[in-house]
């Protein structure tokens, strides 16, 4: 048995229930369609919306319940992860992207962008990375032109997510001369100047479509900059913790899928006349990862409870995207490997996990990246050893 939870109120185990209920009975089976075609529908994102699901923290008057409590979101993408697949990213769209216009956008933007994204009839996405940078995101070459009324794009994105099926990105493009100088754009697929690239083929999370885009001269109105335009990078520092946290709950709750998969196998598998999961080597393996996974859950739901009172740091969130991604890369690994050859035939769902995981150490900053900043938490950045 799973460690005990003790965040989670009454109230969250009822939406769980029917959150549970809704994706087995209506979405599980649609997942072999989303990984042929390679991506999910607009209509799973609708009724998304439909059911109250996308941007839980949006206010009533955009349509949204205004939930702020991150223990909900919590849910939801357990429950995605549990019942459909780690690509299918409402999560992005809610809570990587959302918080941009949350915090960010002015009334007059709120009112213009939320209640498409509360419905699910506006798909959102975030462009930071770019083909020359990822992790140095200071680096950004795509530039924005202040025009007066208007604001001149142009360069291009890469690893966009949503990058297919999304109408609104969230860009960040230089404004300045100097590192940094960065602002943040809302542009609409619909805008002169803008394209899509290749759909980028990849290793794993099929159903999840990643993009390339492009803006030529896109004129974006000077309506559409989110806040002040030089202090982008700071605003995306303020938002990568809970995008990070949102990462470190995927990547666990995927992590936790894996492992029960590879317990009913290793008690239904047998060899040299005994379920495998007799033997000492698959015990101790699995009971590691049982310590570890209870261990990393009760950090991992602290850190919700932080961020709900807005105290998580950057270094708590940077340790909890750390500790998740790792050890879901161990779980399945471990898992494919007690599958034996079956695990690595297609049918068997753990072949799918071990591709699907492996980028959650590299994406929304990577493992190193995470240990540059707990390391400059301790003191031990360049600054300080100079
Ligand atoms: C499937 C997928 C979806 C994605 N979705 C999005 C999205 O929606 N929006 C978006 O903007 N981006 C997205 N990304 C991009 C992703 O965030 C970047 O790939 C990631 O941040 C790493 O950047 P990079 O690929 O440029 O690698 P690089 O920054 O070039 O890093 C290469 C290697 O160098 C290491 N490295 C870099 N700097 C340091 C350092 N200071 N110290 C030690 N090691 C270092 C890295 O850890 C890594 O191992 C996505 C990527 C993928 C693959």
């Amino acid at each position: 048995m799973p460690f005990p939870r003790t965040h989670f109120e009454p109230e969250h185990e009822i939406f769980r229930d029917q959150v549970r209920r809704w994706l087995r009975d209506n979405l599980a089976e649609k997942v072999g369609k989303w990984r042929e075609q390679g991506h999910v529908d607009r209509d799973d994102f609708r009724a998304f919306g439909d059911r109250g699901w996308l941007c839980l923290w949006a206010d009533e008057e955009y349509g949204g319940p205004g939930i702020r409590d991150i223990r909900y979101d919590q849910v939801l993408q357990e429950e995605t992860i549990r019942w459909t697949d780690i690509g299918f990213f409402h999560n992005a769209h809610s809570m990587l992207v959302g918080p941009y216009l949350d915090r960010f956008a002015n009334a007059e933007q709120k009112s213009r962008f939320l209640p498409g994204a509360v419905s699910g009839d506006v798909i959102m996405a975030i462009a930071m990375t770019e083909p020359g940078t990822g992790s140095d995101l200071a680096a950004i070459r795509t530039r924005a032109e202040d025009k007066g009324d208007h604001y001149l794009l142009n360069g291009s994105k890469t690893f966009i997510s949503n990058g297919i099926i999304g109408d609104l990105f969230v860009v960040a493009a230089r404004t300045g001369e100097k590192r940094g100088q960065i602002g943040l754009f809302v542009v609409t697929a619909d805008m002169e100047g803008f394209s899509r690239g290749r759909h980028l083929k990849k290793m794993g999370l099929p159903v999840q479509d990643t993009a390339e885009i492009r803006f030529d001269d896109v004129r974006v109105p000077r309506e559409n900059l989110l806040g002040d335009p030089v202090q982008g990078f700071a605003y995306m520092a303020e938002c990568l913790a809970v995008e990070r946290t949102m990462s470190a709950i995927s990547s666990l709750a995927h992590a936790q899928a894996a492992f029960d998969i590879t317990l009913d196998f290793v008690k239904e598998r047998r060899a040299f006349d005994r379920p495998i999961g007799a033997f000492q080597n698959t015990r101790f393996v699995m009971a590691d990862l049982r310590a570890r996974l209870d261990a990393a859950q009760a950090y991992l739901d602290q850190c919700v409870v932080l961020a709900n009172d807005d105290r998580l740091t950057s270094e708590d969130a940077a340790a909890a995207k750390l500790i998740c991604s790792e050890l879901q890369g161990d779980v399945v690994d471990a898992g494919l490997q007690f599958h034996g050859g079956a695990g690595y035939m297609d049918e068997y769902e753990i072949s799918h996990m071990f591709r699907d995981a492996r980028i959650a150490r590299i994406y929304a900053g990577t493992s190193e990246i995470m240990k540059e900043i707990i390391g400059r938490g301790l003191g031990l950045g360049e600054r300080a050893l100079r």
